[in-house]
């Protein structure tokens, strides 16, 4: 077993340590059973013998093989282990998000294949919500705040032009409505239909306790919400700021956004948008542990958990027939565990 002192720290460090297949495989496990306690992810029994020169158990209870790969979400992939703990690496902690074109080289894989795994790490860094149920409470400040994110008419196709100018300048905008705790430092933010009062306020009522501070700006879709809360409105047309009232932190989180979905990602499906969205929420909340600043390895250690264990696997996300083929074999089917 390695020390925790030779743990990788940077991407470097990371790179040259996943490099070896041993060092993935160890670091995988103690990620995916803390403590290392391995267990057959179909039936959950430890009843298995190890085949250590394929890196896989064979589990009395089910009759069948298992890798560390198995009802995660690298399940079905045939993409090594060492690229998948470096493009975890890289997602968890580069500031402004990975494309499948810079994965690709960074890897050595085909520039899909890299897109895929980055769908599936986004996925699974969705599922890193902070808290399952609602936020702040008595006593608490939150801020509310919606934006839109759409590519630009102007370089679109005429066709797709034209339906859009027909139905007004946000049909081409996706919204996306977002709540930050400020005792917490935390966001949490997702793809909204419309900007309807009902749809808004829908969300505060499901994320926010009773008696909060909520800090809005004054759109009409936050009219009324001080029935359920404590309400107050920052009229942006003649003030930003007045004392506590303000929004200023989701808005920070909004440029932070679209910041990196201008610089890496250049043009992102409204389709898709939504774990993009997932992907920086990760990053964000997982900066800070209060005043501290949580470190990559860290960062990379709460994202390992959170792919590890899940149901999410690349069949349930794409469906299979979608799933690259290995790039020297051609099959679907992964030959060798990793
Ligand atoms: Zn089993």
């Amino acid at each position: 077993m390695d020390a925790k002192a030779n743990e990788p720290k940077t991407l470097q460090e990371a790179i040259a340590y996943f490099a070896d297949p041993e060092n993935s495989f160890r670091f995988a496990i103690k990620l995916r059973w803390p403590g290392g306690e391995v267990s057959c992810p179909r039936c959950g029994e430890q009843k298995f013998s190890f085949i250590k020169t394929r890196r896989l158990w064979f589990c009395y209870v089910c009759k069948k093989q298992f890798t560390v790969k198995v009802k995660t979400i690298m399940e079905d992939s045939p993409i090594g282990l060492d690229k998948w703990m470096t493009a975890i690496w890289m997602l968890a902690n580069c500031r402004n998000g990975v494309s499948s074109h810079e994965l690709a080289r960074s890897l050595g894989v085909t520039q899909k294949s890299a897109w895929f795994m980055l769908q599936r790490i986004r996925e699974a860094l969705g599922e890193q919500k902070f808290g399952r149920g609602k936020i702040g409470g008595p006593g608490s400040q939150v801020e509310a705040d919606e934006t839109f994110i759409g590519g630009r008419v102007a370089n679109m196709h005429a066709k797709r032009r034209a339906t859009i100018e027909q139905r007004g300048p946000l049909m081409n905008k996706t919204i996306v409505q977002g709540v930050y705790d400020r005792q917490l430092r935390k966001v949490r933010a997702s793809i909204v239909p419309d900007v309807k009062r009902e749809t808004l306020q829908n969300i505060l009522l499901k994320n926010i306790k009773y008696g909060s501070a909520v800090y809005t700006d004054s759109a009409v879709g936050y009219d009324k919400v001080l029935y359920n809360f404590v309400h107050e409105v920052v009229n942006h047309t003649n003030e930003y700021v007045r004392g506590q009232v303000h929004t200023n932190s989701i808005e920070n989180f909004w440029s932070l956004l679209k910041r990196s979905l201008k610089g890496t990602y250049v043009c992102v499906e409204p389709f898709h948008l939504s774990r993009y969205v997932d992907e920086q929420v990760f990053r964000y909340n997982n900066r800070k542990d209060g005043d501290r600043k949580i470190s990559d390895a860290e960062r990379f250690a709460t994202a390992m958990s959170g792919i590890a264990g899940k149901r999410l696997t690349y069949t349930e996300l794409t469906g299979k027939d979608q799933s690259p083929r290995h790039e020297t074999t051609g099959t679907r089917e992964t030959p060798i565990p990793f």
